[in-house]
């Protein structure tokens, strides 16, 4: 008997988004390398560009490549390319400043532009171990969720509370969105409902047209689709 080929990795785009200093590469840190840097140890932005992480859902291989922003939300410009291919969001504020709650809007509105409507988004309040100093209420940022229907978790970065949940929670969800990952479940249309090839406003099925950083990312997984 012939041994059983392995399918090859279904690669994954996962983006973090959200004010600046909320806690985005720490917490791309604490889940990649659970690692934390002590707060006089990290700049503003510690600027971790991307990470590769492998986990298996559902019987299936999974190799996220995680996107941080590395700075760029505080020049107001992420630019579109940023956004291209990706299937989960994750938007983070800090539960300690209530100008990142405040700022949420403007950033789903980003979504709106640059992602199809079925990516899924997590809204993660970040820095619960700062409870003494909080600005923003579980039920308000619960809420808040609900409406721009997105998943929800509280975390910190700093204590690892809630981190893995962040990215389970959402890869969970991106695997049980087949659409999202399967060329089959594309069959008869290769992009999803809005998608035009990566054109901002549109979305392109996972593993077409990565830039080259993403294939250097993706090199030794294979493409899902
Ligand atoms: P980014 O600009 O959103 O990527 O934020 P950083 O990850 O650079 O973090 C900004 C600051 O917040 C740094 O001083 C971090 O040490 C601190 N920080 C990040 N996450 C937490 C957390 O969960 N709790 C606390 N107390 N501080 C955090």
């Amino acid at each position: 008997m012939p041994p059983t080929a392995v399918p090859p990795p279904i690669n994954v785009k996962l983006l973090l988004i959200g004010n600046s200093s909320v806690g985005k590469s720490s917490l791309l840190l604490r889940f990649s390398d659970e690692q934390w840097l002590p707060e006089e140890e990290s700049s503003a932005t510690i600027g971790v560009d991307f990470r590769v992480h492998k986990m298996e859902v559902n019987g299936k291989r999974v190799k996220l490549s995680i996107w941080d922003t590395a700075g760029q939300e505080r020049f107001r410009t992420i630019t579109s390319s940023y956004y291209r291919g990706a299937q989960g969001i994750i938007l983070v504020y800090d539960v300690a400043n209530r100008e990142s709650f405040e700022a949420l809007p403007r950033w789903y509105s980003e979504l709106e532009t640059y992602v199809n409507e079925s990516v899924v988004k997590i809204l993660v309040g970040n820095k619960v171990d700062k409870e003494f100093s909080r600005q923003v209420s579980t039920t308000e940022g619960q809420t808040f969720a609900h409406k721009m229907n997105s998943l929800f978790i509280e975390a910190s970065a700093k204590t690892a509370v809630g981190v893995n949940d962040v990215f389970a929670e959402l890869v969970q969800k991106i695997m049980d969105t087949p659409e999202l990952w399967d060329a089959d479940a594309n069959r008869g249309g290769q992009n999803t409902a809005h998608g035009n090839g990566g054109v901002p406003g549109g979305v392109q099925v996972v593993g077409l047209n990565l830039n080259q950083q993403e294939q250097g990312a993706a090199q030794d997984g294979g493409c899902a689709c």
